[in-house]
């Protein structure tokens, strides 16, 4: 990207950290670079219905977090993420509500751009969540415009064991992991489970479809599609219409709970092409650390995972971001995907730490003088 393409009149804003993304990932990691005085600047996207974007992720559109350490009783979601932020403040995290539009990780210090900010960062930790997909049918909103939080959801885990859900029929919509991994989660709280799918067939891997099938309280509806789910704000979901897909014939099927679990979509769209993301679009980060392909850039949270998307696992994986990028700013080697590591300065450490390969391209062994 040219220097010169972008407006004079935007505020250039340099810093050791920036993060991007403030869910559990993002302010976790603000809370550990901010008390090590790195003072991060945390941008995130502005509260746009349209857009269903909230600052503060999934947990601002979820009612009851019963699952969330250290709280015996349970947190609503948004105020758990109140907590979060206020502790990110506390130790001096600057907030940046704009959207990105532009982002250039060729050369260090990376560049972001946005509407009124052009910003230079040493190091990038990418916390930008993803989004459940949904069906876009009517009854599937967000309260009160539908039932979205009074009996729709898109997260079994989060909200199958509240009171709502218990003893009811439950109607689980996709045919993947998820859905069988949510069915069979479902099944230890419901009456009855109900697999809605648009075709015969599933694409679940055959250990999950097998152990969906042989659950008892698991019924299968194939060929089929939720049209409208239906209910009143009074009573919550009461049902959904199904259409055939097939034989295009409609149906009720009632129920007190739908989940949605049709898959997620990583919000990576502005890093394709400069990160390495598996074939849905998650982040490849190495595991043992948070690294990315680029040395200096990190990822957290859901961004990069699509096995365990919880809230806690999340705030672990900002706070390892957090370490990884001290790590790096501190001029130490940080294990990168290859198994290599590699310090700010561009040496590349073997992963049998026998070899270093500077940045000149010449190979020194890694053994004292
Ligand atoms: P997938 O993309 O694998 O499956 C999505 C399912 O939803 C498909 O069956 C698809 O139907 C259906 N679907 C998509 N859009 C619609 C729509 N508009 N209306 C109706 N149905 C729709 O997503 P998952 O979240 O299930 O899995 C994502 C990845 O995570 C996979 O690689 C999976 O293996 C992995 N995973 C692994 C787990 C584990 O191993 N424990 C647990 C959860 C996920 P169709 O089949 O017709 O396309």
């Amino acid at each position: 990207m040219e220097g010169d393409q972008y407006s004079l009149a935007k505020q250039e804003l340099r810093r050791q950290v920036v993060i991007i993304g403030s869910g559990p990932a993002g302010l976790t990691a603000a809370i550990y670079t901010g008390r090590a005085n790195l003072n991060p600047l945390l941008i995130d996207a502005p509260t746009d219905a349209e857009k269903q974007t909230t600052p503060g992720g999934q947990l601002m559109i979820t009612t009851e977090v019963e699952n969330y350490p250290g709280f015996s009783q349970g947190v609503q979601g948004p105020d758990l993420m109140v907590e979060f932020r206020k502790q990110a403040e506390r130790f001096g995290t600057e907030f940046l509500e704009e959207w990105i539009t532009q982002v250039d990780l060729s050369e260090r210090p990376f560049t972001l751009v946005t509407d009124n900010s052009i910003i230079k960062a040493e190091t990038l930790i990418i916390a930008s969540g993803a989004s459940a997909k949904w069906l876009g049918v009517p009854g599937e909103a967000k309260t009160p415009k539908g039932f979205g939080g009074n009996g729709v959801s898109a997260c079994a885990t989060c909200d199958g064991p509240l009171p709502a859900f218990r003893n009811k029929r439950l109607v689980v919509v996709g045919g993947g992991d998820t859905a069988m991994e949510e069915a069979t989660f479902l099944t230890r709280y419901a009456s009855r489970v109900y697999v809605v799918h648009r075709r015969d067939k599933l694409r679940a891997s055959k250990i999950m479809q097998e152990k969906a099938f042989r659950n008892e309280k698991i019924e299968f509806i194939w060929d089929a599609e939720v049209a409208e789910i239906l209910g009143t704000q009074e009573h919550g979901v009461t049902g959904v219409r199904i259409r055939n897909t097939v034989d295009e014939e409609h149906f009720t099927l009632d129920c007190e709970g739908v989940f949605i679990a049709i898959g997620h979509k990583p919000n990576t769209d502005l890093f394709k092409g400069q990160l390495e993301m598996d074939e849905v679009g998650y982040i490849k980060t190495s595991h043992r650390t948070t690294a990315t392909n680029i040395p200096g850039v990190f990822a957290c949270g859901d961004v990069q995972d699509s096995v365990y998307r919880q809230a806690v696992t999340a705030a672990g994986t900002g706070c390892m971001a957090a370490l990884d990028a001290e790590r790096f700013l501190d001029h130490l080697p940080v294990a990168m995907p290859t198994g290599e590591e590699v310090t700010i300065e561009g040496e590349h450490l073997s992963p049998d730490h026998l070899k270093i390969t500077l940045p000149s391209g010449e190979v020194v062994l890694n053994q004292p003088e």
